[in-house]
């Protein structure tokens, strides 16, 4: 028929205005947020959602976890295209970390009205409850619980640090729905977030295509030696746990280096020693070990490093336990496809590249066709009131989150 087609475009000023209008829901004196889940702000910047979804003339749905379904009707009734991420934040966290995601799909759909368009199939923007878990233990949560993976009558009784349960902070926010109301079905499920890592700006470039969150493996190291006496024990007479574990933590470092692969991450975040006394020889000392990477084998390698430790050493006794482990969960490749040619027709700078941090994206992946978009986060910093994406880097990434929606809907 000859129409040229012609590209869509978000507004770029209303973008910025509105991911600062939802950061004014628990703004921390030094420009971060804090909004924890089901918290006042919590409730507040929710019903802001939802009114802003039906000034769309959007139809809002809640279901038995909180989340929130915002959608816009389609010329056929087939299952919608889901754009959405979560509106809680951690204790002094940012301005974008999740919430973006949501904006995202919100100004998605207001270029769609703005431009008269009814989509083909209905879009529908979505929060997830509870993504940080950063005041109910497990993180990602909600879609957790959606996906199978968590058993939801155990998530109600998570406690707070006041005592309030998940549940009782549900059934007070208003925000508890019904069970009917759970994604179940889905187009795609598309999750624009910021990297919450130094990549993208230390490449220069504006988008990533991610492909997988990779799979990790944790490990505790147990040393035991003996106490005694700091002062009246011969060196060559002590058992130091922690002398022991520090040579093998050493060990450990130099052979995981040794993998040779510049995207293995590995982690000794947590380690206690006993009885730590600075008069006390230590007799115990434990650590963990966690290492991230896409590729099984290379996690398997890790695993028969941990596991190839000795049993024992300067008299000490080593003992390892696996404490738990995830598999990497690939996304959808031909949604990642669409991705990467929605960034490549609009002329920004990309690449693919990997998820380290855990996003509920890969829980949905478990049952709908998911992927996420990345944009870069100034210094690499995220989860502190200094986390930043430039507002033309947002723009960016809702214009291929936009453009992404559009090539699904032909
Ligand atoms: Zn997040």
């Amino acid at each position: 028929m000859g129409m040229q087609q012609q590209k869509l475009f978000v507004n770029g000023e209303r973008l910025k205005e509105t991911i600062e209008k939802f950061a004014d829901y628990g703004r921390t004196e030094n420009n971060g947020v804090t909004r924890l889940s089901l918290s006042k702000e919590d409730v507040l910047v929710r019903d802001f959602f939802c009114e802003c979804c039906e000034e769309l003339g959007m139809a809002v749905k809640v279901d038995d976890m909180g989340c929130i379904y915002a959608t816009l009707e389609g010329v056929e009734d087939r299952p919608p295209i889901v754009l959405g991420s979560h509106m809680d934040t951690v204790k002094k966290g940012g301005r974008f970390d999740g919430i973006l995601g949501v904006i995202a799909g919100l100004e998605v759909v207001r270029t769609l009205v703005d431009h008269g368009i009814k989509p083909r199939i209905p879009l529908t923007v979505m929060n997830f409850t509870n993504e940080e878990g950063a005041r109910f233990e497990p993180s990602m949560m909600a879609s957790g619980v959606l996906s199978g993976k968590f058993d939801k009558a155990l998530m109600l009784k998570s406690k707070d640090q006041e005592g309030v349960t998940f549940g009782e902070a549900l059934q007070a926010s208003g925000y508890k729905g019904d069970m009917e109301n759970r994604i179940s079905e889905a187009s795609a499920y598309l999750e624009l977030h910021i990297e919450q890592g130094p990549i993208l700006e230390k490449e220069g470039l504006s988008i990533g295509v991610v492909e997988c969150v990779v799979g990790m493996v944790c490990y505790e190291i147990e040393i035991s030696g003996e106490s005694n006496h700091a002062g009246t024990t011969p060196m060559d007479m002590r058992k130091d746990a922690l002398f022991t574990a520090n040579d093998i933590i050493g060990e450990l470092r130099n052979q995981l280096q040794a993998i040779g692969d510049s995207e293995l991450v590995y982690t000794m975040g947590r380690m206690n020693v006993y009885p730590n006394i600075h008069t006390v020889i230590p007799n115990k000392a434990v650590f963990t070990v966690e290492a991230r990477h896409k590729n099984e084998k290379i996690i398997h390698e890790v695993e028969s490093i941990i596991k190839g430790l000795r049993k024992s050493q300067d008299g000490c006794e080593i003992k390892t336990t696996k404490l738990w482990g995830r598999d990497t969960v690939w996304f959808n490749p031909s949604i990642c496809e669409g991705i990467e040619n929605s960034a490549k027709s609009l002329n920004y700078s990309y690449k693919r590249m990997v998820s380290g941090a855990g996003h509920d994206a890969q829980f949905v992946a478990s049952f709908l066709p998911s992927a996420m978009i990345f944009v870069p986060s100034v210094n690499g910093k995220s989860h502190c009131e200094e986390e930043f994406t430039s507002y033309e880097d947002c723009e960016k990434g809702v214009n291929v989150l936009l453009e992404t929606v559009i090539s699904l809907l032909k």
